[in-house]
């Protein structure tokens, strides 16, 4: 059998063995569009994604470890909260407890298939996974409080604040979603691009903000501990889901810099500001009333402050310069590694199968 001069696969990992084909070298190696079998791991050229694995798997985690006893107690208790904190609690339990499914169907269905690198398509499925504990996170605090589930979880298509973010990120993942659907052109290359940016940059990067703030502000206060607890867990991990997707569209338009054109950027801008805007009719109606310290103006700041790291990181001009962010306590907690107490509180190395037990 002779071996063919080009490393042959395809864009799913799927093909039809080539026997004898050519081996893959790190130069055949592409994220998008590209034809080097994609069942080979190795040999890396992507290491900032692999390196994004090791690190997100060296920062496992499970929701039952959380101790949720004091937010029950706090909950069921008739004056422990008032009216407005109780509303934040449920909105946002609301947003996010259908929020991290629609992300990783989003990544399982429509992004996956088209990432054709075995390092990115690795953290994407650790991402995946980690999706998925944050649904098991959110179901396990609003099963803890004993709230109305069917309430909780109807919310995205009942609630107009909360159903808008979903609706606005849907319309960028249905096409790709579509079995037929190929990159290979521009059109449908940028499309991709602009789902990246949709959930990565404005989902996971801008709807998750106004939230986190609110619950871990609850959690600097001593209210709903466990709960604060869970988000920052989940703010650590989304942090790297983030930067992930940041690198992941970085590395395209390095790749492929035809698709970065002024229209396109123009297009992004665009959409950050969308983001801003329904983020910020979020966190009015999540909080109609300044609590905790925090208010809607507040938050107008910390989402400009937050756009403007978005736009920065992508290469798009910084959309509303100059803004501080008014609450640099989250970069702190978003910065988990620098605390060195965090893991204090239980179990330092993370022992995989630890609660398995054997029978003979
Ligand atoms: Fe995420």
């Amino acid at each position: 059998m002779s071996a063919t001069a080009q490393p042959l696969g395809g864009i799913t990992g799927l093909e039809t063995l080539q026997m004898g084909a050519a081996r893959v070298q790190v130069d055949d190696k592409k994220i998008i569009n590209c034809h080097a079998d994609l069942n080979q791991l190795v040999p890396f050229k992507y290491r900032w994604a692999w390196k994004k694995y090791l690190d997100a798997c060296a920062n496992h985690w499970m929701p039952n470890e959380i101790n949720m006893a004091a937010d029950v107690a706090l909950w069921k208790s008739l004056d422990g909260l008032t009216e407005d904190e109780r509303n934040i609690i449920k909105r946002n339990l609301g947003f996010f407890a259908t929020a991290d499914s629609l992300v990783a169907n989003n990544l399982v269905l429509a992004v996956y298939r088209h990432i054709t690198n075995p390092e990115c398509r690795q953290y994407l499925l650790r991402q995946a996974f980690e999706e998925a504990l944050h649904t098991h996170a959110y179901q396990h605090v609003i099963e803890s409080l004993g709230m109305d589930e069917a309430e909780v979880f109807n919310m995205y298509r009942e609630i107009p604040s909360v159903a808008r973010k979903a609706a606005w990120s849907l319309k960028y993942t249905q096409s790709l979603g579509d079995p037929t659907f190929k990159t290979g052109t521009l059109e449908n290359d940028q499309r991709l691009l602009r789902d990246l940016i949709a959930f990565y940059v404005i989902f996971e990067g801008v709807f998750f903000y106004v939230g986190f703030a609110q619950i871990l502000s609850m959690g600097r206060r001593n209210k709903m501990t466990g709960t604060a607890e869970q988000l920052q867990y989940i703010l650590r991990d989304e942090s790297m889901h983030l930067n992930f997707g940041i690198d992941l569209i970085n590395q395209i338009k390095i790749e492929n810099p035809h698709l970065w054109t002024e229209a396109f950027k123009l297009e992004a801008i665009k959409m950050i500001h969308e983001g801003v805007e329904l983020e910020y009719v979020y966190a009015v109606d999540t909080m109609p009333r300044g609590i905790l310290g925090l208010n809607a103006e507040m938050f107008k700041d910390y989402l400009h402050f937050i756009a403007n790291r978005r736009c920065a990181q992508i290469g798009l001009t910084q959309q509303f310069p100059g803004t501080i962010n008014p609450f640099p306590w989250m970069s702190e907690i978003m910065d988990l590694k620098k605390e060195k107490n965090f893991f204090e509180t239980r179990v330092i190395e993370y022992q995989t199968g630890g609660t398995l037990s054997w029978e003979e």
